[in-house]
């Protein structure tokens, strides 16, 4: 009808050929009109269409498909026309950076504030390289705005559509927000390189900031301070202050430090209250030293915790780049010899290294390796002094003293070896074999009746901490035969005083295996007399400088040694103590001891630590000291004094020697 009315129509059919077969084809009428408009048929035109028909199918269905799937995809899909204005913006993309497709489909990239103004020039140059060649793909990981003026981490998959010819078409990018991905790994970065408690640097950080400072000095000539802190008696603010407060310590303490420093100075927590301080870029050369200053007297200021003000103080050393070593690990290590130093001369104190402190620390480690051979081979031996009866002469004790006899240091004293073997971890060791080897000759001393003295061991700190020490002494005991009642265990009052209740516990236990304890160097420690008091004990040993400033302080007519002697004699007979003075040299020492009330002495006046052997054969000589021999002639006043003294011991002692032979 409505060709028959004058129009052209076209249409398109599935037309079925003879064999059976369908085909699309195009099929268009057109009516014949005569002059008058007069319709007088049509004309009928079929073409095959078939083959096109089905690309446009393939396409359109092709094209829902990708559309479905850039909605559906996780990833943001955006796409570019070489203009690089937006022509695609999926459902993600809006979710992911806030912007609707009509706000920017046509915006061009340069007029938008997408891309974060430092990842600008990486996200500029992929994109030209994706447009000019060579790259077809390109992924980035960068920084990104949202519409709201956050930022996100996004990686970008990018890549470029090109037609036959080659020409680009567009730009493909898919994204996807990674920022918690980031967020973590940063998390884990910041976990590997700081430290939990202070949130510091740590070692690895060091490590890398270390040899950056180092190559940096080197390039433009300058130095580099690298600074060990290490507070003075932390372990004293933990065991009396508890964990939560020594926790709490360090954290002001870095806070504190912190603030002493500059912001290009890096601050790090090595381990417990270790600190290390690399300072960059000194200019002079007071640079270290002022700064070692500056942070030792901020720590002195006390820190308020918990309701204490807890008073510290700290040790520093340094060393510096490029003179004090060239590497990393030199550096660490002469920094920390520096510390050390600084530690042994008395604390709160920062020391500079110096080569003459590098060979001093050698020499060190010489010893302690000679040492470690040493307990291997045997080489040590227990050398014995008397300690006599003032008011007899009787050798009531023998103290057992450590000797090392090693080939090319010759005999080596105790003050020699005794704090580095603490120090290593040696002399757990080295206290044992004492034991044994003390032990060994009292029950061979008492076996043979050479005489009813009890032989006087000397128990170390490490020792005396380890709760093992009861059981070791029990087996060595009954191994080597040895009564506990014939030795003595003589421990330091500094050795006590970290942890006064275990040790107060382990020496109750020693006393009632039948051991006697006595208090080594009183009054050099930290013992008051109520401590004493409730200590498991038998005797006090009034240290030798006591001894040695009795008569300073006799002639200053001050206190001095004398009045402590006698004060420290008093206090033993009221706890009824025994009392030890040691280091007697000479007569008028032993004159004030006796008029003192002293009931023991020991020293160079009655006889020097000697081997088994020696003494042995002083035992049997009855070599009883002579007041009145080794009296000094000058003063008469003492002479005169002293005159009974000797003639009253050599006869007790004439007495005793035989008696202790049968
Ligand atoms: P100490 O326990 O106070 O031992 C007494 C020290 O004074 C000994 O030094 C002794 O030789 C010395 N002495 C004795 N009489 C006199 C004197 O009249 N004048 C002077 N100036 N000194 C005198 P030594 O043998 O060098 O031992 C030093 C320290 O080493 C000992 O002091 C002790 O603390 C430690 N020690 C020695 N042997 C051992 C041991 O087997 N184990 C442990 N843990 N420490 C030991
Ligand atoms: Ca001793
Ligand atoms: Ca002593």
């Amino acid at each position: 009808q409505r060709v028959m009315a004058g129009e052209t129509v076209s249409f398109e059919r599935l037309v079925e050929h003879a064999d059976g077969t369908a085909r699309w084809m195009i099929v268009r009428l057109t009516p014949r009109l005569d002059g008058q408009g007069r319709f007088g048929g049509y004309y009928s035109t079929t073409s095959d269409i078939h083959e096109q028909k089905s690309v446009q199918e393939e396409l359109r269905r092709a094209n829902s498909i990708l559309s479905a799937h850039f909605d559906n995809t996780p990833l943001a899909v955006i796409e570019w026309d070489p203009q690089l204005r937006a022509i695609r913006w999926s459902g993600r993309s809006e979710s992911l950076f806030g912007w609707k497709a009509d706000e920017v489909l046509g915006r061009s990239l340069d007029t938008w504030n997408l891309v974060f103004e430092d990842d600008r020039a990486a996200v500029g140059s992929m994109v030209r390289r994706l447009m000019n060649g060579p790259d077809a793909h390109a992924t980035i990981l960068n920084r990104n705005y949202r519409k709201d003026g956050s930022v996100i981490w996004v990686e970008w998959h990018n890549s470029a559509l090109r037609d036959a010819d080659g020409r680009l078409v567009s730009l493909l990018s898919l994204a996807q927000d990674v920022s918690s991905r980031i967020q973590a790994e940063e998390r884990l970065q910041f976990m590997a390189t700081h430290d939990g408690l202070t949130g510091l640097p740590n070692r690895i950080m060091l490590t890398e900031r270390l040899a950056t400072a180092m190559a940096r000095a080197q390039r433009f000539g300058h130095r580099v301070a690298l600074m060990f802190l290490d507070l003075d008696h932390f372990k004293d603010v933990n065991d009396t202050l508890g964990h939560r407060v020594g926790d709490e310590l360090l954290k002001s303490l870095a806070r504190r430090v912190r603030g002493a420093l500059r912001q290009s100075d890096l601050l790090v927590r090595l381990s417990g209250d270790e600190f290390v301080v690399l300072l960059e870029d000194l200019e002079g050369d007071g640079g270290p030293d002022r700064v070692a200053q500056k942070i030792l007297e901020d720590v002195m200021r006390p820190f308020p915790i918990e309701g204490h003000d807890v008073q510290v103080s700290a040790s520093l050393g340094f060393a510096v780049y490029p003179e004090d070593g060239q590497d990393a690990d030199t550096l660490l290590k002469n920094a920390d010899a520096a510390m050390y130093h600084a530690k042994e001369l008395g604390r709160n104190s920062y020391r500079a290294f110096s080569h003459a402190l590098a060979q001093r620390r050698d020499e060190r480690l010489g010893v302690e390796q000679a040492l470690r051979r040493a307990l291997k081979k045997d080489a040590f031996e227990l050398h014995y002094q008397p300690i006599l009866e003032v008011a007899t002469g009787r050798v009531t004790h023998v103290e057992s003293l450590l000797r090392w006899r090693d080939e090319k240091r010759g005999l080596v004293q105790p003050h020699a070896f005794i704090p580095l073997a603490e120090e290593t971890g040696l002399m757990r060791d080295l206290g044992h074999w004492v034991l044994v080897a003390a032990s060994t000759q009292a029950a061979a001393w008492r076996n043979a009746g050479i005489g009813d003295f009890i032989v006087s061991v000397n128990l170390s700190a490490s020792q005396l901490r380890d709760s093992t020490i009861v059981s070791e002494l029990e087996g060595i005991v009954t191994r080597t035969g040895c009564s506990p009642t014939w030795l003595e265990l003589e421990i330091t009052e500094t050795s006590m005083v970290r942890d006064l209740e275990g040790v107060s516990l382990t020496l109750g236990k020693l006393r009632r295996m039948g051991f006697r304890i006595a208090i080594d160097d009183f009054g050099t420690g930290f013992s008051s007399l109520s401590h004493l008091r409730h200590l498991p004990v038998d005797t006090l040993k009034i240290d030798k400088s006591f001894v040695a400033d009795i008569e300073g302080g006799r002639r200053a007519g001050l206190g001095g040694g004398a009045t402590i002697v006698a004060a420290v004699t008093g206090l033993a007979r009221g706890l009824s103590l025994e009392v030890v003075a040691e280091g007697v040299e000479r007569p008028e020492q032993l004159e004030f001891l006796k008029a003192h009330g002293c009931t023991a002495y020991q020293g160079y006046f009655a006889c020097r630590p000697l081997p088994a052997r020696d003494l042995e054969a002083w035992l049997a000589k009855g070599a009883v000291p002579d007041l009145a021999a080794v009296r000094a002639p000058a003063k008469a006043k003492v002479r005169e004094k002293a005159g009974a003294a000797p003639r009253k011991k050599v006869a007790a002692k004439k007495k005793a020697a035989p008696r202790s032979a049968k």
